[in-house]
């Protein structure tokens, strides 16, 4: 009867179990106390916020906000509003 509920757990418990890194895919050690788990193992982790601080952060051309973008590439805008704003092919003309 319960058969359905049983491999649902099963597979969620595997889940919680098993849970890879976000980043290169490998194992996460079992997360122990309280807090939020982490997604990410502790090299990917650094290997991020790395990347974070060797990305220099930009000014929007539109609205002139300063933001980081999440990868090096060439965004120019702090939003995908403000991207959509600049390009005039974008405008709706009623
Ligand atoms: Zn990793
Ligand atoms: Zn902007």
């Amino acid at each position: 009867m319960s058969e359905h509920m049983e491999r649902i757990r099963a597979e969620y418990e595997a889940l919680r179990q098993n849970r890879t890194c976000r980043g290169c895919q490998k194992p996460l050690p079992k997360h122990q106390g309280p807090g939020q788990p982490r997604l990410t193992c502790v090299a990917c982790e650094d290997e991020k916020r790395l990347q974070r601080m060797l990305i220099p952060a930009r000014t929007c051309e539109r609205c002139g906000a300063s933001f980081t973008p999440q990868r090096n590439n060439g965004r120019r805008f702090c939003s995908e509003r403000c991207q959509k704003l600049s390009e005039p092919s974008q405008q709706r003309a009623r």
